[in-house]
């Protein structure tokens, strides 16, 4: 059959929380041709470069394809006794609470649902978390102390209709691209203002009115103040505020506040405050840099005051809103993923809910206390508490705070399964058991986006290999474990219709989450389950929560809280100096296991860095493009210097994404401690301290090749092109053969190679050929290498003889680093463009380069590379 035949499929985008629809039509060649859909109510067709770019992820390369025991194949019977059996014997010998599970926002609702009736119906513990944790716990404990349930309150299209749109720690342009653009196409049309409180000036910053450079940990006071303003200039909603409780407290305690730890200046407060009240529909969207802080919950609840204090809440155009960063991280929450809840948010504490739950389950256990939060859960592994331990698509080896320390425990556990579609992440290696895990396009099930839409997420790939859906490996394992009735599932379908039916019974309590309206729902209607927003009952369709001033806690009245500053646990001083921000780039999800198999993704930021100040980086003797080296209590890291004023002085900047797998000096979660917000559980991933110095490198290298390089050198870091691969390189130790050394690097004992050497200068340049074709080559420099890079990732494979010049020839020019990866479009080329056409706007080079006219996730770059050079060509 003609692969352009094959019909399209509707599913969804497995990165972020927007939940964006996709349409996907697989080939005959074993590839997907992704587009966005026009219908679904997130993205109306749009999608970022990410999105754009899912097609090039769903290859076989790397898969993991069948169980693995021990490092040995085997067959799935044989894998799963082993896990039901050492499961059992732990939970014999030492407890239920000597086991645990560890997922993850990337589960589909179904799979969460099994995991989630295993660990506490059955096992009879509650001693399953996910990595959302990491994620959004402080947003869900921030609403359930408002509203006395963990309810997002408003609606996607409340950013279309907004008029002022305030982003907390939030650089929406680069993790939540679809949204932003929503928000431009708002702004375009009706003027929607944009205010930006974050401490670094990101992307999303471009054309805000308002960007507030505030200091790490001083959301609090900013929100207080606002709360203080807006009772000082009477702009108080009396009539929604008999719907609150608490208000008076709340006030009290924002009249104390001292702005000084916000480091913002007065006139930009009242700036602030004048913005927000003098609009009605006001959106303040928040993310991880609320909520990855040991006073995340309180930052969250600082921000819902506002909004209960003046009533924009729960009605068009207005409201606080907590955008996800996970596909399913809203699933995990509603089904009960987190430690410290019932599916459908039930309470665990609840004695009634407990045994609503059990009685549907048939379940012989419930615990009543919630189980380990992700920090405690593996400090639990390190003491030796946990003998079994099951990770479900998830890398806590990279991505947990203490990161070593982290990855030491998982090796030390006794028994360890790992679930996931590689075995080639740091923690799969450390796995005792490998499950083979279904990959994106081959899964069938549900997910919820950060506005309440639950989607369907459909198979368009046969599961290769062995592959199974992880709800299926679960359930196996409960059968096996002695629960045969409970776990006896056909499919997804079923589990959504069990899981449905018990959210009609949560509702009998009160609580938000209903979809009982689906709990008959037939196979072939669960099929084409059109992107519905929750609640969907007999009663109540979709549609947004609180505008009529009814909320969840007993009394049906919210809460305002009365909060005070609290400050990073760590303190900046003599020894560690430098506050360090983490979070994401653009193009990169997670620990690219996915993203990274991208080239044109990889071609964005192809290597980890570190922004620093340049007052800074003079300072502490930091070169443009040199390496630095960070130590903090917790760990150190090696990390490439980006010397911009986007950070503010004594603050730098890391990505979370690089591993052991691409860059093991990058792990930057090495150097985050594990402090928790007291309520929430969530680390504080964005205020560590560190010293830097710089890392003094004997020798510099940048290396390309058609195939796979095993670099040895203190530095590395690797990432995809086009044809094979590129790493940079970098060591203090001198390096006497350069020949022998670069056929280790890549391999190639026998091919032809040309080299010039010249060792007074500590320089030399190796090519390796085969039939006249190039395979590799090596640029070696005591410098950070001149030399250019994504003309040079082009060659391997290629005939082109002046591989050792490191220089594109006149032909071929080099588009420099990607800007937009949709169109292909370098840096060098806009900056040519620029020059030499004159163009003007972003439009005029979108006109004549296309840049930035597809997902639009660039057009900030764009506008930074035209703010750069244009005051450069006016003074030429
Ligand atoms: Fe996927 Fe991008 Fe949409 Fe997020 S914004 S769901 S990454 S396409």
């Amino acid at each position: 059959m003609d692969g352009s035949a094959l019909p399209e499929v509707r599913s969804t985008c497995p990165y972020c929380g927007v939940g964006c629809g996709v349409l996907l039509r697989a080939d005959a060649a074993g590839g997907i041709a992704v587009r966005g859909d026009p219908d679904h109510p997130a993205n109306f067709g749009r999608l970022c470069s990410k999105g754009a770019a899912l097609g090039e992820t769903v290859g076989l390369e790397g898969r993991l394809l069948a169980p693995v025991v021990n490092g040995v194949e085997t067959g799935w019977d044989r894998a799963l006794d082993l896990v039901a059996g050492k499961f059992s014997a732990a939970i014999a010998e030492h407890g239920p609470d000597s086991v645990a599970f560890y997922v993850s926002g990337q589960l589909l609702t179904e799979d969460y649902y099994v995991a989630n009736k295993l660990m506490k119906g059955f096992i009879g513990s509650a001693n399953i978390d996910t990595n959302s944790r990491l994620c959004m716990a402080s947003s869900v404990a921030g609403h359930k102390r408002a509203f006395g349930s963990d309810t997002v309150p408003g609606t996607y299209e409340d950013l279309d209709e907004a008029d002022l749109v305030v982003l907390v720690g939030s650089n929406l342009a680069w993790c939540h691209p679809v949204l932003y653009q929503r928000i431009l196409a708002a702004r375009a049309k009706r003027g929607t203002k944009l205010v930006v409180i974050d401490p670094r000036r990101t992307a999303s910053c471009d054309g805000a009115e308002l960007h507030l450079p505030i200091r790490p940990g001083g959301d609090v006071v900013l929100f207080n103040r606002l709360l203080a303003e807006i009772e000082a200039r009477d702009a108080t909603d009396a009539d929604f505020l008999t719907h609150v409780s608490g208000a008076e407290a709340a006030f009290a305690a924002a009249r104390m506040q001292d702005t000084g730890p916000t480091g913002l200046s007065e006139a930009m407060i009242s700036a602030f405050a004048d913005l927000w009240l003098s609009h009605d529909r006001v959106v303040t969207i928040y993310s991880q840099g609320v909520n990855q802080s040991s006073a995340g919950s309180d930052k969250v609840n600082a921000i819902l005051n506002c909004h209960l204090a003046t009533g924009r809440i729960g009605k068009p155009g207005c409201g606080p809103f907590s955008v996800t960063g996970q596909p399913n991280a809203m699933g995990g929450r509603e089904v009960g993923g987190l430690a410290n809840m019932l599916a459908c948010h039930l309470d665990i504490e609840n004695p009634d809910h407990r045994m609503a739950v059990a009685e549907f389950w048939s379940a012989p256990t419930m615990p009543t206390q919630p189980g380990l939060k992700a920090v405690d859960m593996f400090r639990a592994v390190a003491d030796g508490q946990i003998k079994a331990l099951w990770i479900i698509h998830t890398n806590p080896a990279v991505t947990m705070p203490d990161a070593d320390a982290v990855r030491d425990a998982i090796a030390a556990c006794p028994f360890t399964v790992v679930s996931d579609i590689t075995a080639e992440t740091d923690t799969a290696r450390l796995a005792d058991v490998l499950l083979p895990a279904t990959a994106w396009g081959e899964k069938d099930g549900s997910v919820t986006n950060s506005d309440r839409t639950i989607s369907r997420q459909r198979a368009v790939r046969p599961m290769p290999g062995q592959a199974r859906p992880d709800w299926q490996a679960l359930a196996e394992v409960g059968q096996r474990m002695g629960w045969h009735a409970a776990f006896d599932y056909a499919g997804p379908a079923e589990i959504f219709r069990d899981y449905a039916a018990l959210s009609g019974i949560a509702a009998g309590f009160g609580r938000d989450f209903d979809i009982s309206g689906l709990k008959d729902l037939g196979e072939a209607d669960y099929a084409g389950l059109e992107p519905f927003r929750w609640p969907l009952s007999a009663s109540r369709q979709g549609g947004r929560f609180f505008g009529d001033g009814r909320f969840f806690h007993p009394d049906g009245k919210a809460r305002m809280l009365a909060l005070e500053h609290r400050p990073p646990v760590a303190r900046t001083g003599a020894k560690y100096p430098f506050r360090l921000n983490t979070g994401r780039i653009r193009d990169q999800w997670h620990t690219m296991t996915r993203t990274g198999l991208s080239p044109r993704l990889s071609a964005h930021l192809a290597e980890p860095f570190l922004d620093i100040h340049p007052a800074d980086a003079r300072a502490q003797g930091i070169a443009a493009a040199s390496l630095i080296r960070l130590r903090s209590p917790e760990g150190s890291a090696i990390l490439r210097a980006r010397i911009t004023d986007e950070v503010q002085k004594g603050e730098v900047f890391a990505p979370m994404h690089w591993t052991g797998e691409t860059a093991p000096s990058a792990r930057i979660d090495a150097l985050i401690a594990g402090v928790t917000d007291p309520v929430s559980g969530q680390p504080e991933s964005k205020a560590a301290v560190v010293a830097l110095a710089p890392f003094a490198a004997a020798w510099y290298g940048f290396a390309v090749s058609s195939g796979p390089m095993q670099p040895q050198a203190e530095y590395w870091a690797r990432a995809r092109t086009g044809t094979g691969w590129r790493a940079e390189l970098a060591g203090r130790d001198a390096v006497e053969d350069w020949e022998a050394e670069a056929r280790r690097l890549f391999a190639l004992p026998e091919a032809e190679v040309q080299s010039v050497v010249d060792r007074a200068r500590g320089a030399a340049r190796l090519a390796f050929h085969s039939g006249g074709h190039l395979l590799a080559a090596l640029y070696v420099s005591r410098e950070p290498v001149p030399v250019m890079r994504e003309y040079l990732t082009t060659l391997p494979g290629d005939t082109a003889g002046d591989a050792l010049t490191g220089r594109s020839a006149a032909d071929r020019p080099d588009p420099g680093p990607m800007v937009c990866a949709c169109l292909g479009v370098g840096l060098n080329t806009i900056v040519g463009a620029i020059e030499t056409e004159g163009l003007m706007s972003v439009e005029a080079i979108g006109a004549a380069l296309g840049a930035g006219t597809n997902c639009g996730s660039c057009r900030s770059e764009i506008a930074e590379v035209l703010a750069r050079v244009r005051p450069r060509e006016a003074a030429e």
